[in-house]
């Protein structure tokens, strides 16, 4: 399933994107779902949408927290110039950080660095703690895509990086939740990033440091996980900085492209 969240002018719906690559009868639509699939099981109101006329929104809204890996790939490191860390690298978005597919990216005031990092991301599916590696793959409800944007700024002059990775519009997600793939599957999955077109990273979740199922089993070992949180995963090689402007779209192998376009915030003034 892909599961999206969106609006045709009224409040949030879910429902199921159906696409036409995959032999469905009809052109990409969405099939419009009773409620919150994360919160009650998949029920299909028999209504259904053409894709391109409804606005897709971040796929959920995490309920307590975006939990992020830092410095999970090696050549990462080695591009930032940082040292491999001994146990998996941790911090927290805001969920007020979250934005959905086309929304646009502001740029903080003060900041002087922005750079994107595209991320696989795992949505939670189920209340837990402490779960064992071999049992990951129960808890997981699906996978989306991630921009990790981050002030490379803030990041080297504040200790603790909640400004330079945590500040408004700085967790783009979307465009809809892949439900279909199993831990094994989604441990192998090519994620590119284009700037404006340009291809800036090109690499595999197979290059993790620390593979899927030990970062939710190690995660969940500190911190209860509810249905919606959130996990990024942590950015291939290749990232750096953005100018206002540029429109950057992060593809992971079979889940789709997330787009977001970064701007300043005078740009942004009367959006809100
Ligand atoms: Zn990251």
């Amino acid at each position: 399933m892909r599961v999206a969240r969106f609006s045709s002018g009224g409040d949030p719906q879910y429902g199921l994107v159906e696409l036409a690559r995959d032999g469905g009868e009809h052109p990409d639509t969405v099939a419009v779902l009773n409620g919150d699939p994360l919160a009650m099981p998949v029920q299909l109101t028999g209504e259904r949408v053409a894709l391109d006329s409804v606005r897709l929104l971040a796929p959920v809204i995490p309920r307590s927290k975006v939990v992020c890996v830092g410095r999970n790939y090696a050549a990462h490191i080695e591009e930032l110039g940082n040292e491999v860390p001994d146990r998996p690298l941790l911090f927290f978005k805001p969920n007020t950080a979250v934005i959905g597919p086309e929304d646009p990216i502001v740029w903080p005031t003060a900041a002087e660095e922005i750079s994107f990092e595209g991320e696989l991301a795992i949505v939670i599916g189920r209340i837990c703690k402490e779960v064992p590696v071999d049992q990951v793959q129960d808890v997981i409800f699906g996978y989306t895509i991630a921009n990790d944007i981050t002030a490379r700024d803030w990041q080297r002059t504040d200790k603790q990086w909640a400004r330079a990775k945590g500040f408004d519009t700085s967790c783009p997600l979307g465009p809809w939740i892949t439900s279909h793939y199993t831990v094994e599957e989604a441990s192998d999955l090519m994620i590119t990033t284009t700037v404006d077109g340009e291809q800036r990273q090109h690499g595999s979740t197979a290059l993790m440091l620390n593979k899927l199922p030990d970062l939710v089993s190690y995660i969940s070992a500190f911190t209860t996980l509810l249905p919606g949180d959130v996990i990024l995963t942590g950015t291939p090689a290749g990232v750096g900085l953005l100018t206002p402007g540029q429109q950057i779209s992060v593809t992971i192998e079979g889940m789709g492209t997330l787009t977001n376009t970064i701007i300043k915030p005078a740009d942004a003034e009367g959006t809100k």
